[in-house]
């Protein structure tokens, strides 16, 4: 089956495949560093990582570059400042300090997260030359203009602007409105490089006069450098469609000639209370107090099991119900490593072999996760039954196993690591079940109450006890 991908550009499902056939060579907007990620933001980066993930289930190798925005992301108010420097001004640090605590802050909480790291995370302020070069070639192609030491995009000199957000002029005009400086020769001609004015913390030395480089120009430089152009695939939040992807295809198609990449991929917004959560608007949960009150897995398996193109509202329940789906899967999969039976020819090959069907036929369109997760929960409940009435051998234990991390390499919220308790525990718990088969049950519900103090839950199956951290 090929994986198809809703594309942006096109506005269609379209089947992909990388460009050489065997490597995808993908880019993702990362995150401006001014701030811990918020849960919204690691929704999109988690939808990039599963997809990731699924490309390399389907055998792909993946080259994945994700930027990191130090410099040049203006906020969106009258003022037009720069993200980092007003939060440095607040912090009374450097911008670079900013840089660096929220960067390292970053790869933390994707860590813990379980989202791969990207093969490069370039660093806008360590390609300042490339973006001054790119600039320069867009000028000499006739593609952009300078006025007073700021350089512009000449919106009118690349006719196919506006093809990625198919808004309505006065739509693109209104976008612009950040930019409005009266030196622009037209209203929707966008910034590449401004002119620093005096006291302007970052800055770098330009054939233009001391200056820095627009958000737009950092991703459109970077991504050609690390992946060549045309590159497959290129994502982002839904919020980057226009301005900021509009921009990158205009100045890299302006600069190269040709097509900059092939599917455009845009996650839909994690909403609170039904209002997107942002960084500027305040109305946002970071991404580690939320995994620190509901587990790693559980937020991670909130935010991948909804489809990345509807809208995803973030709540209590909604996080409970899937940290409660996450330990029944590790609840499975305790059980399936007790099973001992030795019973040959039981339905589960044919189980797993019809499950992993529709897991990957559901996710082969556009990343159906819901649909493809709704086969893994009938499989368990169908295993499930299978294992209470004794039909299931070691041996398909094992293959359920094996299933289960094929899946959870897409997934990556289960621990299959079994974890040993320390000796004195799991005496106690031996001493109980001694105590159980004694039919001493008094001195049996004393080591239970015993262990449940100390965190431990104990189950008894027809397998014997099981127990787990509570
Ligand atoms: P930023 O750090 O603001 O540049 O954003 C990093 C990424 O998170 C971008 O791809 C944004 O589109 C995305 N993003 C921002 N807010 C949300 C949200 N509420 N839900 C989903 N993605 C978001
Ligand atoms: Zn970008």
């Amino acid at each position: 089956m090929v994986l198809k991908l809703f594309n942006t550009l096109t506005r269609k499902k379209q089947p992909f495949q990388p460009a050489d056939g065997k490597r995808v060579r993908m880019y993702v907007c990362g995150p401006t560093v001014y701030n811990y990620i918020h849960i919204g933001n690691a929704r999109t980066f988690l939808t990039f990582d599963v997809l990731k993930r699924y490309l390399r289930y389907k055998g792909h190798e993946v080259l994945h570059v994700q930027n990191i925005t130090d410099v040049g992301h203006l906020t969106e108010d009258d003022l037009a400042e720069d993200k980092l420097i007003r939060k440095a001004k607040e912090e009374n640090v450097s911008p670079l300090q900013i840089a660096g605590h929220y960067t390292e802050a970053y790869f933390r909480d994707i860590e813990r997260l379980r989202i791969e790291r990207a093969a490069v995370n370039p660093k806008a302020t360590e390609h300042i030359d490339g973006m001054v070069r790119a600039i320069e070639e867009l000028i000499r192609r006739g593609h952009a203009y300078e006025v007073n030491g700021s350089v512009y995009f000449d919106v009118g000199s690349y006719p196919e602007y506006g093809k990625l957000s198919r808004l309505p002029q006065e739509q693109l005009l209104a976008g612009a409105r950040v930019e409005a400086r009266e030196e622009k020769r037209a209203p929707m001609d966008f910034a590449l490089w401004k002119r620093a004015e005096a006291g302007h913390a970052m800055r770098w030395p330009s054939p233009w006069g001391e200056g820095y480089p627009g958000w737009h120009i950092e991703c459109s430089v970077m991504s050609a450098q690390y992946l060549g152009v045309p590159f497959d695939l290129h994502g982002g939040g839904k919020d980057l469609i226009f301005p900021h992807h509009e921009n990158e295809i205009a100045q890299a198609e302006g600069q190269f000639g040709k097509e900059f990449a092939r599917f455009w991929l845009h996650s839909e917004f994690l909403l609170v209370n039904g209002e997107k959560m942002s960084k500027s608007k305040g109305n946002f949960f970071t991404a580690k107090e939320v995994m620190d009150r509901f587990t790693p897995e559980a937020t991670r398996f909130f935010l991948i099991s909804a489809h990345y193109r509807t809208e995803l509202n973030l709540t209590d329940e909604g996080l409970a119900a899937a940290r409660n789906t996450v330990e029944r899967l590790q609840e499975f999969i305790v059980r399936l490593r007790s099973v001992k039976g030795t019973k040959q020819g039981s339905e589960m090959m044919k189980l797993i072999a019809s499950a992993e069907k529709g897991f990957a036929e559901e996710m082969d369109d556009d990343l159906n996760i819901s649909a493809a997760l709704s086969h893994v929960f009938d499989f368990m409940r169908e295993a499930n039954a299978l294992i209470q009435a004794g039909e299931v051998s070691e041996e398909d234990a094992s293959a359920v196993l094996d299933f289960l991390k094929r899946l959870d390499s897409v997934l990556c919220v289960m621990r299959f690591e079994s974890e040993q308790l320390p000796a004195e525990l799991q005496a106690l718990i031996d001493e109980r079940e001694a105590s159980r088969k004694r039919k001493d049950f008094s001195a049996a519900d004393q080591l239970r109450e015993e262990l449940r103090k100390r965190g431990i839950i104990l189950d008894d199956t027809p397998q014997g006890p099981r127990w787990k951290r509570g």
